[in-house]
């Protein structure tokens, strides 16, 4: 096949040119994860030639996985990512090399995969592995790409210790909230979209370095899906950095398996006929002080984030709520993180309940 023919597009831009196709061809990037940043950023590196491709992810695809994981289709429901995405990529480019890797980023594995690649992309939706990443990256002089994104919203930066902040100059330590971890939150596919291919464009300007290109290193661009906007900010180096500041050789890489805790949410119904549960309300004073379950106790989620716990009530379950039912779940993350056994998440929360007290009266009422 006529890689001319294939490439014409972009060997036609001054910026790229045979020089810079060149370059592409040359390049091998890892993409830690094969997932809503890690699809659509690997499609687009393919189809731009970079001669060899990494991939790792230790995951399977799943159904719930199609909304945004636009490398995979139905057919590929249970079957592992890495195998499909390498299938996936060779049929689109079948000129380069697609390398997987079945497994999961730690902290033995990680010097062998960097050492043999020259720019790492970050497709991982978690704090520890972000973290891993980082510190491996300074450790064996690799720039990565970091992408993260929530919501509506989304964020991506090239990190390089070697000329600039690194990713812990940003965010010194895990976020206590536990927010944006684990894929537990929402996100809109676009927008993994978007942030997935400013990944692979900015992978791209790094290779082919032209000199009107002006990537994001040690700069935060982030985007606001909902007022479409975009800012970028410029990160500043901590001198007092927990990982950069130190001798790079000397980092110890340190990973711990994210743990992402399945709370069940049940209905007010089911609260209503639980027999052995302690009710708590996880809203701020106002909120409680305005109406509250009857026998519930009071618990503002605000405290737990500042880990002080509620007491433990032997043999009996939790149920947390708040208004909605979206801060009880992030309260009932952080008592699982400190060891409580059963808890649980009333769905729709207070609004829920209220609504469940009404239609019931007006059942007895009707009767
Ligand atoms: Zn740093």
């Amino acid at each position: 096949m006529n890689s001319k023919q294939r490439y014409k597009r972009q060997i036609s831009l001054p910026e790229i040119g045979e020089e810079g196709q060149e370059k592409l061809k040359k390049a091998s990037i890892l993409c830690v994860g094969a997932g809503g940043l890690g699809s659509p950023a690997l499609l687009y590196l393919a189809a731009a030639g970079i001669g060899r491709i990494g991939i790792i992810d230790f995951d399977c695809v799943d159904l719930s996985n199609l909304q945004r994981q636009v490398l995979f289709t139905i057919n590929d429901i249970g079957k592992s990512k890495t195998e499909q995405a390498q299938q996936k990529l060779l049929s689109l480019n079948p000129q380069i090399i697609v390398e997987r890797y079945s497994e999961q980023l730690n902290a033995q594995n990680i010097e062998t995969l960097f050492q043999s690649y020259d720019l790492i992309i970050d497709g991982s939706d978690n704090f520890e592995t972000k973290f891993l990443i980082n510190d491996a990256a300074i450790k064996y002089n690799k720039p990565w790409i970091y992408g993260a994104i929530q919501g509506f919203d989304g964020q991506v930066s090239i990190f390089d210790a070697s000329q600039g902040p690194c990713y812990r100059c940003l965010y010194p330590e895990k976020p206590k909230t536990r927010i944006a971890n684990c894929a537990e939150t929402g996100v809109i596919g676009a927008v993994a979209g978007i942030i997935g291919v400013t990944q692979a464009l900015q992978a791209i300007q790094m290779i082919v370095g032209h000199k009107s290109f002006v990537p994001l290193l040690g700069k935060l661009w982030i985007l606001d899906g909902h007022m479409m906007e975009t800012k970028t900010l410029n990160i500043p180096k901590n001198p007092n950095c927990p990982t950069c500041a130190q001798e790079h050789k000397n980092i110890t890489l340190n990973f711990s398996s994210p743990v992402c805790y399945f709370i069940p949410e049940i209905s007010a119904e089911q609260v209503s006929m639980m027999k052995n549960a302690v009710l708590i309300d996880v809203r701020e004073q106002e909120e409680w002080d305005a109406g509250h379950i009857e026998g519930s106790l009071h618990y503002p989620l605000s405290k737990i984030e500042n880990e002080n716990m509620p007491a433990r009530h032997q043999d009996k379950d939790i149920v947390l709520y708040c208004q909605r039912g979206v801060r009880s779940l992030q309260a009932a993350r952080l008592l699982k993180d400190h060891g409580f056994p059963d808890v649980y998440s009333l769905s729709g929360g207070y609004e829920a309940w209220i609504k469940k007290d009404q239609s019931s009266r007006k059942n007895e009422t009707e009767a």
